[in-house]
């Protein structure tokens, strides 16, 4: 009966995350060696000099679903001073939470201090505003805080390398193991304390094939239209993540499901709502995927040029249809679109460029005589923009044909393309020799001259 009574207090302690549980290699599954040298390293230096040090977030996560960690971040009692103190390349960066960046070789490891300060522990520092939004939450705190401050169960687990063991605050082994997505607290006044946490519960469902706990997907919806106070820049991080999982057709198709997607990204919302645009979006978030899939890099300027594309392309048609000549009319499209997603969406200007000058390059693909085919194959842009156009010929934007004739002539030799050349020449020669014959008045009026 006193056991019963201790097991039941026990178990609370241990839900509200007081105590962790101590998960052991054999259960928890991670082997040593799949941990980076650098992480490695920088734990046992701070265990050396005494202080706490663990792996923590959503390397430790994804080492138990038996994938490779993109990065490795280090939590640790000690502070930013004495951690940097001890390892002769490092630095002390960020402002508001100051971290420490430890250098080995190539790679660079994240420190950070514990960090407490949840607004229910009603610490004072930890400040929210009418929405629930917290502004500041700038304090250090013991490791039973840091976790609790963490957003899904699943993302507060701290592996010792050293010992192996992994400490458990919330449960999170047990909800890996079920692949359940789970918000530690409550999940509305989560969301409430930092929006962009939805848009994070939906990428990483997606991404890792976990299935949200009701509780914790059941107010993202009605809570959408906080992400609209959310930083752009903040946004635009968000969002590329989201777009380079290497799953960004799931998360989309997610993203719709938890009405995430209306009124909250400006970019989706358009080009999700008309056919042809969705249609062009999903062939190139799954190209996306798949190039990721394979290992090969993807650069954002692509991928946000795909998805600007069908705005762009019906500015363009539209601009056209009132006279103006076709490269005028896209550079006026281009302009007329990246004016009020650049500042909705904060799109760096690092990508800006590669986005302007593969739309640009693509009325050059109509040209096919003459001598520019032959100077586009040596633009410096030119792959990117060719694995754009085979999109639009993919989508049906574009005849299949237009496609397939940029395929032949690259892999052409010097007579072949000069006879691709003058085959297509042909035509169009012809065609302007017949009309120079024709008597000015047999010509149609309403044809604008194009000399
Ligand atoms: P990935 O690196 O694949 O994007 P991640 O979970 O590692 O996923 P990071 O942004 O690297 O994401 O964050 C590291 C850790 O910090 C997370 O695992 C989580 O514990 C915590 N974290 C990140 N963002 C938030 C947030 N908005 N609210 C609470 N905790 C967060
Ligand atoms: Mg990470």
């Amino acid at each position: 009966m006193i056991r019963k009574l201790f097991g039941k207090v026990f178990s609370k302690t241990r839900a509200r995350g007081h105590r962790p549980v101590t998960v052991s290699a054999a259960d928890h599954g991670i082997d040593r060696e799949r941990i980076s040298r650098c992480a490695m390293k920088t734990c046992e230096t701070l265990q050396a000099a005494g202080h706490d040090a663990y792996v923590v977030g959503g390397a430790v996560r994804d080492l138990i679903l038996g994938r490779k960690p993109k990065d490795f971040d280090v939590a640790t009692d000690a502070r930013p001073e004495q951690v940097r103190a001890l390892f002769r390349r490092s630095r002390i960066i960020g402002r508001r939470f100051r971290l420490v960046h430890v250098m080995c070789g190539a790679e660079t490891v994240e420190v950070s201090t514990f960090r407490g300060g949840a607004v229910v522990d009603g610490d004072g520092e930890r400040i929210a505003d009418a929405s629930g939004r917290i502004l500041r939450d700038n304090v250090f705190g013991s490791r039973e805080q840091d976790a609790a401050r963490r957003d899904f169960t699943i993302n507060a687990l701290f592996y010792d390398p050293v010992t192996q063991q992994v400490l458990d605050y919330h449960n999170g082994v047990a909800d890996l193991k079920k692949r359940r997505l789970k918000m530690i607290g409550d999940p509305e006044t989560r969301y409430r304390e930092d929006p962009v946490r939805m848009l994070r519960a939906v990428r990483l469902a997606a991404s890792r094939d976990l299935e949200m706990d009701p509780a914790t997907r059941k107010p993202i919806g009605e809570l959408a239209h906080l992400l609209q106070d959310v930083p752009p820049s903040r946004l635009f991080d968000e969002m590329l993540k989201l777009l380079l999982s290497g799953h960004a057709v799931e998360c989309v198709r997610r993203l719709r499901r938890n009405g995430l997607h209306h009124g909250l990204l400006p970019l989706l919302d358009v080009v999700l709502e008309n056919p042809a645009g969705e249609r062009f979006v999903m062939l190139a978030l799954s190209a996306t995927d798949e190039r990721l899939g394979c290992g090969k890099p993807v650069a954002p300027g692509f991928l946000f040029a795909a998805l600007l594309w069908p705005q762009v392309a019906e500015a363009w048609k539209k601009i056209e249809a009132t006279g103006m000549k076709p490269v005028p009319a896209l550079h006026e499209a281009i302009d007329q679109v990246t004016a009020v997603q650049f500042e909705k969406l904060a799109i760096p200007r690092r990508f800006s460029a590669d986005m302007r000058e593969i739309w640009a390059l693509q009325q050059r693909f109509m040209n096919r005589s003459g001598r520019r085919p032959s100077g586009l194959l040596h633009h410096l842009r030119f792959r990117a923009a060719y694995d754009f156009l085979l999109l639009r010929c993919k989508s049906g934007e574009l005849e299949a044909e237009v496609g397939e004739w940029w395929t032949r002539f690259q892999q052409a030799d010097e007579t072949q393309r000069n006879a691709m050349l003058m085959r297509d020449a042909g035509p169009a020669k012809r065609r302007r020799r017949s009309r120079r014959r024709k008597p000015a008045a047999e010509a149609p009026a309403a044809v604008p001259s194009a000399h």
